[in-house]
């Protein structure tokens, strides 16, 4: 695996890179978003992490730009206090996202992930399930380990859009603005409706569980 860090902290960089290198994972670094770019574009990577607090070209800018010419997996990495540029980030199509500090086997699990995720056969649209839960989109209702139940419309709209992104982080802004329509529904009522799903995924120990993002949103883990 070939990773490219844009990252202009040098302190940082090095201690990643050893880190990665300890892995068996190469790694090229950037120290500025321009740069980063350029390195993307003569280079074959399979995974970026991408700081969001860059010079010259902010993070944000350098993920708008991958995401026009691909779809690499990419992994930002944001200071404490800048939650909105997360959310931002993963509306922008970013895969993952770590907040400094955070640990070199945290990290070198991440990309392990989106890797695996990104070389994945994909399945068909229709073919929503997920381990031993599958949605039925005829009868509205959420498959548990053969037992079925009857789903509201936007509690089904709410599970099938976490189940196509199954491990991966869905906003709350984008869970509200697909299934109730933008400017329509309401956080306590999100919140709500994924308490509902959860006492039914939680009837069976082995059913996926909807993690919650703090700040952010939701991830449907296997
Ligand atoms: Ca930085």
């Amino acid at each position: 695996m070939r990773v490219l860090i844009v990252e202009d902290e040098p302190a940082y960089v090095d201690a990643l890179r050893v880190a990665l290198a300890s892995d068996g994972i190469e790694s090229e670094a950037a120290m500025d978003g321009r740069d980063g770019l350029l390195r993307f574009r003569e280079d074959h990577f399979d995974v970026v992490l991408l700081d969001l607090m860059l010079p010259s070209v902010s993070g944000l800018d350098v993920l708008r730009s991958i995401r026009k010419e691909s779809q690499i997996p990419v992994i930002v990495v944001s200071a404490k206090d800048t939650e909105a540029d997360v959310v931002s980030a993963l509306e922008l199509g970013a895969d993952d996202y770590l907040t400094k500090p955070y640990s070199g086997r945290e990290l070198i699990a991440r990309l392990r992930a989106v890797a695996r995720r990104a070389t994945a056969p994909s399945e068909p649209a229709h073919a929503l399930s997920l381990g031993n839960c599958s949605l039925d989109v005829d009868r509205y209702q959420l498959v548990v380990d053969g037992e079925a139940f009857d789903l509201r419309r936007k509690e089904f709209g709410v599970m099938s859009l976490l189940m196509e992104r199954a491990g991966r982080i869905v906003t709350r802004e984008r869970l509200l603005d697909e299934v109730w329509g933008i400017g329509w529904g309401d956080t306590k009522s999100l919140d709500q409706h994924i308490r509902r799903l959860r006492r039914k995924l939680e009837t069976n120990d082995d059913a996926p569980r909807i993690v919650t993002i703090r700040g952010v949103g939701y991830r449907l883990e296997d």
